[in-house]
């Protein structure tokens, strides 16, 4: 496994924020790499940075020093163009809440990203299709968000988030906003696309129990990132 480039190395990342005259130091050197087919929980007190850690990874925010690479590419340089391109290819993300769009059926929900890249209709439904049967949700694609149990959202939300095939994952505390039981099922839905899909995954979670489940644990000490275990 550690033969292979890593999906996405996150490395010497500085991140700030100014609040009037005071600045902020969030990150302060936060290196993390994650593979093909790995799973790395992010387990900080609220507060640390992990979203901001995760949005920088994600590519939806910028870092003030260090280089993201995904696929051993550096990111830094490229155009905003560009990082949307690679983005929308290569990394999906899932945040607590799911963000559905609430006119959308789940079906539709998880066609629109492959639609906006260039997938023709009828491959886009039938990739939905499938990713929605896999995740067991075969009897709910014509469900509007709405009509959806908070479990069923947040599987539709990670449907829509490896719509593209991407090869990374990042998740913001994805089960945050459920209880124990469905928290379970989401997780394991998680877990299962990770394996099969050959993701990397980077899932910020504050439940322990998932968190042992995964491959590697890690936590923000300081504003860098420190490997548990
Ligand atoms: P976590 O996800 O671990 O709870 P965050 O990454 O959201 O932590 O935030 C880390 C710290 O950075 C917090 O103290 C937060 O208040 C601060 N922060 C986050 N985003 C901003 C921003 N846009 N402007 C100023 N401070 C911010
Ligand atoms: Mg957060």
């Amino acid at each position: 496994m550690s033969n292979d480039p890593p999906a996405i190395y996150l490395d010497r990342i500085e991140r700030h924020y100014l609040q009037g005259d005071d600045r902020l130091d969030i990150l302060k050197g936060a290196d993390l790499a994650a593979w093909p087919g790995q799973s790395v929980a992010l387990i900080a007190p609220s507060g640390a940075g992990k979203s901001t850690l995760l949005h920088i990874a994600g590519l939806l925010e910028h870092q003030n020093a260090g280089e993201v690479f995904i696929n051993a590419k550096a990111t830094s340089g490229l155009s905003d163009a560009a990082r949307t391109r690679l983005r929308r290819t290569e990394i999906g993300f899932v945040y607590q809440f799911h963000h559905l769009l609430p006119e959308f059926s789940a079906l539709e929900n998880v066609m629109l990203p492959q639609m906006v890249r260039g997938l023709n209709k009828r491959a886009a439904e039938q990739r939905s299709r499938e990713l929605l049967g896999y995740l067991g949700l075969k009897d709910r694609v014509g469900h509007r968000p709405g009509e959806l149990s908070g479990g069923e959202q947040q599987r539709v939300a990670i449907a829509r988030a490896v719509a593209n095939a991407p090869r990374v994952l990042l998740a913001d505390e994805p089960t945050g906003n459920l209880d124990p039981r469905t928290s379970e099922r989401v997780f394991a839905a998680l877990a299962q696309l990770v394996r099969a899909c050959g993701l990397a995954a980077i899932i910020a979670t504050h439940n322990m129990d998932l968190a042992a489940r995964m491959d590697r644990r890690v936590t923000l000490r300081d504003g860098r990132v420190v490997e548990l275990e």
